[in-house]
């Protein structure tokens, strides 16, 4: 049987140090900061959003809430941030995402402050991952490689296969593949004879979102198998993109959902906020 990767106890384990990078930083000028900026009543973005101040809380980051109702105009959300941009108390940027459908999302990911774009979403930081020069990584894959360290699962000079390129979680995850020296392949809906190309992977990474797109055939013996999907049953239940009960003998390592990739994700947020805290501590040019 595999080594279930245990992403509730890395995230608790990471935070730690977040806790005490933060306390360092909040001894010296002042605790770092997260501004989250959520529009509409999305239920799922509102969970998200509690869940983040929660984590802030609990790592001695200050987070500030900013509620806007679903019909904001566009120019008034950016000018929300072009506020937040020159917030001398501010060290993160958040705008939850998905946007309502009259906003411009990528114009609203392009106005936050490089500095301060936490998600790393922005252009210029997602331009960085390219070049391997960055402040911020992308959470969700920057959670993947941290599981994956903490695991002493090596990806230099290994198969990864993506199956998904988002600009959140595929793509990302291949530039940071690259980064390390694996060999990448990124799968999407035109991939023809998926299941052979799957078949290569050491390392699988399942970024889609539909219930197990991944079966047991798709899958290498002793393959490593990361499951980012995150997706609701129709009785409530949550699960990921792998049929878990099929693919989980034949792997060496799995992420379980919940408990794998999803805790990480908010725990690199707050990393990325105490850098960014840092940056400024440093700069003192806010
Ligand atoms: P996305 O933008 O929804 O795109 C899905 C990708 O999967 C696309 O590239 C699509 O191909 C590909 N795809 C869909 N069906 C496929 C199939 N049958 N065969 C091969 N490829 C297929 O992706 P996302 O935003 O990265 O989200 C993916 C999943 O990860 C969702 O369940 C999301 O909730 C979850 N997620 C979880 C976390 C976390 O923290 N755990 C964070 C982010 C996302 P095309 O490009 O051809 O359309």
């Amino acid at each position: 049987m595999p080594v279930i990767i245990d992403g509730r106890a890395v995230s608790a384990a990471v935070r730690n140090e977040i806790k005490q990078d933060a306390a360092e930083i909040a001894a010296k000028w002042r605790a770092p900061s997260l501004a989250v900026i959520i529009v509409g009543e999305d239920p799922a973005s509102q969970v998200y959003v509690r869940n983040k101040h929660k984590a802030c809380a609990e790592c001695g980051i200050t987070s500030f809430q900013y509620e806007l109702p679903a019909d904001t105009a566009q120019k008034e959300l950016l000018s929300l941030i072009a506020k937040l941009n020159y917030d001398p108390d501010v060290d993160g940027i958040l705008c939850q995402l998905p946007l309502p459908a009259h906003l411009d999302e990528q114009a609203v990911i392009d106005a936050i402050r490089p500095d301060k774009d936490v998600d790393a979403f922005h252009p210029e930081n997602t331009g960085r991952i390219m070049t391997g020069d960055y402040a911020f990584l992308p959470c969700t894959p920057a959670g993947i490689m941290e599981l994956l360290r903490r695991y002493e699962i090596g990806v230099e000079g290994k198969r990864v296969v993506i199956i998904g390129r988002s600009n959140i979680v595929g793509k990302p995850m291949a530039l940071l593949s690259i980064n390390a020296r694996a060999t990448v392949t990124v799968c999407n809906k035109a991939t023809p004879d998926l299941p052979s190309v799957t078949r290569q992977a050491d390392i699988l990474i399942a970024a889609v979102g539909k219930p197990g797109v991944v079966t047991a055939d798709m899958v290498r013996e002793g393959a490593v198998v990361i499951d980012v999907g995150v997706n609701r049953l129709p009785d409530g239940t949550l699960c990921g993109d792998v049929d878990y009960a099929a693919v989980a003998p034949k792997a060496s390592y799995i992420t379980p959902v919940p408990g794998g990739v999803g805790p990480m994700t908010i725990t690199m947020l707050l990393k990325n906020t105490v850098a960014a805290a840092r940056n400024h501590m440093k700069k003192g040019d806010l």
